[in-house]
Order: C-alpha cells, then structure tokens, then sequence
C-alpha cells in the first residue's frame, strides 16, 4: 500500500475503536490527531565540506497518561504522515502496556548508510537541537527505533545534557550503559516477542522443538527474538534482511547465521546449524516468499505493511507475532482473522521496548542501577499481564487479539483524558 495512507489507516482504524467504545466526539477530535508535529529543515556539514539539508520530524500524538515516548528513525521512506500514524501507535502501545506515557515517534529522510559516523553524529546532534523546545525528562523522551542505536541517544543526550547545562540521562533511552543506559534495553523488544510466543505456547500447547518459525527483518529485534526463541528449543527455519533471506528444513542457528552474516556481508549463503555453516545446504529466500512459507509462527520484523490483502490469503502460519510497527494492513488484518489465524498485535508484540525503556527512564529518577535479572523479570511480568488482558477480553467480546488490544489501549487513554475535564 501506499506510505501516505498509513495516517489515515490508523486514524481510521482508531474511531472504529473509539465507536465501539462510544466515545465522545471532543475526546475522538483530541485523539484523532496528534497534539503537535515538528517538522524541520537541517543542514549539515558533509566529509567532502559541502552541506546537505534533510528533513526531520517529531509527532506527540498524545500525553494525558505522561510524557510524550518513541523512537526516532533514520529513513529513506520516512514521511510525515508516516511519523504521524506510528506517534498515535505509540499512546496506544503504552497505554496497553500500563506505562505513565503518552506516544510520540520522529524521524529524519535519509538513508544512514551513506553517511560516515562524523556525518552521522553531526545530523543526530542537530536533531536534538531542532527539536529541543519539545523534548525533555517530564515532556518527550526518545529512544532508538529503524537504524538508530544507543550511539546515537549518547550522542544524543550529550547535545541534550549541554544545550540544558545538567546532565539529564532521563530525556533518552536506549543509551550505551556506561551512559545510565540499561542492561538489556538493546535485546528488550525481541525478548518481549518470546514472552508472547511462551504465552501462546502455554495456551495452545506448542511443542518448541516441533514448532517452526520464519522470521522476516535480522535487525535488532528480529535477531534478538530469533536467539531467545532458539534458546527456548524452538525451530527457526528462515531468516531475513533487506536484500533476502535464507531457509533450512533442519532449523538455523541465528548466533551463528549473525557471525557468519559478519564475515560475508549479508546472510545469503549463511545455512548454519551447530557450529558449522554450510553453505550448500538450504535454499535462498526472498522476503515475499518468506511471508508465505509452511510454517507454525510468522514474525514479521521489518517494516510496515508487508502483509497486504494480495498475499494474506496465501499466508500459511497458524500464528503471527507482529515485532515491526503496523506490518499488516487493516483488510489484510481482516483476511487473516476470517482465516483464523491467530495474530498477535504489535502494539503488544513489540512491546518489550518500549517497557524496558520506562525501567531505563526510572532508573535516571532513581539514581540506582538496575540488575539485568531484574529488567527481565519486571518485562517478562509487564508482558505477561498485557497479554493475558488482550486475550481474556477478546474472549469476552469475541473479537481478534488486535481489536481487544486497542479497546484496552484507547479506553485507558479515553478515562484518563476525561478525569481532567
Ligand atoms: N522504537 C521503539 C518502539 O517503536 C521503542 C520506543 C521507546 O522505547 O520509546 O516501540
């Protein structure tokens, strides 16, 4: 589908919720749109001394429940409707989760992988000072999201920190640890992912070992949920990136699949089980193919809108866990719900992110570091309870798993915005 209807899709899918919900209109007008978009113009000094200009956006779509919270993304596709849809995701995603955030998401058009680290650190840098009116502890909190990672937020929050004259580790997360950044913030998303899929496990009584998964995006959070759904036993059968992806019957060892990803560039080729990769033994995939495979669990990972009503029909998974941000659109949603296939939401997915950055966040207004079995553990409750919420109410009401996500999601933000009135 086309980048421009991704607002409209989610403002739409939003009053759906919101008539369900019998709102009243001054709340849906509140909530229909985002309080504020920051939309800015920057240049910046390039290697071979001449200048570029970008474009950047910050969307704070809503913050009756506290402060603004989302990622910023380094993006060639970014666009301001884009920013705008996935601003609104954020208020319900911490809504769901019961965090005291609202939802906010920014972005900049560019492609990060043409720019060198000095490049890099100098347009991240300019992005806090373009938007710095409106970020802050207690106003809007980034944190890393597509292709920013915690060097930037440290770049970030030292911009940040100096143009404020305190050290102010609470207006990011996701930052380095040596920077009250916290032990396992990077592998937080994908975890939460296997917390979903254990979940599901217990409900439909999965036999991991038996239990096949393809995994489509090899970024931080395909590739971490990949290594903690191996852990648990179960069969991770394909793998994917950009440019496409790998499939063995046998089951792939994604340590291995991301060392040998290192050494050769990309994962084409890279058919690893155990300690060996051998590289004749599977069969290249492409990312479309991947979608469609025999498989128990599809994890899309990537990007938005990969399952679309011209492949939900031909999707084979008994199971969708949803780790990238609105990766199915809404009549594909509808495809596979009449299909029975079981859907995990995103805003409940992928989660585990945003959950540990509010642990992070605690922890700079605590002053105390917390221990990693602690961040797992408090993520692994938070999850847990979100997902036994979802599933218990679309029971109830006997709706998919993504509508009874956002019921709960939209009335929390709904009640909190009326006590105010
Ligand atoms: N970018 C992540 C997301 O989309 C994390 C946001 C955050 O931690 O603020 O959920």
């Amino acid at each position: 589908m086309e980048k421009g209807n991704i607002f409209l899709e989610i403002q739409k899918q939003f009053i759906e919720i919101a008539d369900t919900l019998s709102l009243e209109p001054e709340i849906i007008r509140e909530l229909e749109e985002p309080h504020r978009v920051v939309k800015f113009q920057t240049s910046v000094l390039m290697d071979k001394g001449n200048i570029e200009t970008f474009t950047g956006f910050r969307s704070q779509h809503n913050n009756a429940l506290g402060p603004y919270k989302g990622g910023i993304r380094f993006y060639q596709g970014v666009s301001e409707d884009e920013i705008k849809a996935l601003s609104m995701l954020m208020t319900w995603k911490c809504s769901l989760a019961g965090l005291p955030f609202g939802g906010a998401k920014g972005g900049i058009i560019i492609d990060p992988y043409n720019l060198s680290k000095g490049e890099l650190e100098r347009l991240s840098r300019e992005y806090v000072r373009r938007t710095l009116h409106w970020i802050g502890v207690k106003k809007d909190i980034p944190a890393p999201d597509m292709n920013t990672n915690p060097q930037i937020m440290a770049w970030m929050v030292d911009e940040f920190s100096k143009l404020k004259g305190e050290f102010s580790p609470g207006a990011f997360t996701g930052k380095p640890e040596q920077l009250w950044g916290l032990d396992g913030r990077a592998e937080a998303t994908g975890y939460g992912g296997v917390v979903i899929l254990e979940r599901l496990k217990k409900i439909s009584k999965m036999n991991p070992k038996k239990t096949t998964i393809a995994i489509q995006g090899f970024g931080n959070v395909g590739s971490n949920f990949a290594r903690f759904a191996f852990e648990k036993g179960y069969k991770i059968v394909a793998l994917s990136e950009a440019v496409g992806g790998v499939y063995l019957k046998e089951g792939l060892d994604p340590d291995k699949v991301l060392e040998c990803r290192e050494e050769h560039g990309k994962i084409a080729g890279c058919y690893c089980r155990g300690s060996v990769c051998d590289f004749g033994g599977g069969k290249e995939v492409s990312n479309e193919e991947l979608l469609e495979m025999e498989v128990d669990v599809l994890v899309p990972a990537a990007i938005e809108n990969v399952i679309t009503k011209e492949n939900a029909k031909r999707i084979k998974a008994k199971y969708i866990i949803a780790m990238a941000n609105n990766p199915i659109t809404e009549e594909a949603q509808e495809i596979l719900e009449s299909r029975k296939i079981v859907v995990v939401p995103d805003i409940l997915a992928n989660s585990g992110g945003v959950i540990a950055s509010y642990f992070e966040w605690l922890q700079a207004h605590q002053g105390v570091l917390w221990k990693r079995e602690k961040v797992f553990k408090e993520l692994s409750n938070t999850l847990e309870k979100s997902f036994d919420k979802v599933w218990d109410l679309s029971k109830k009401k006997k709706v998919g798993l993504r509508k009874a996500a956002h019921l709960l999601a939209v009335s929390r933000v709904a009640e909190a915005i009326k006590s105010k009135k």
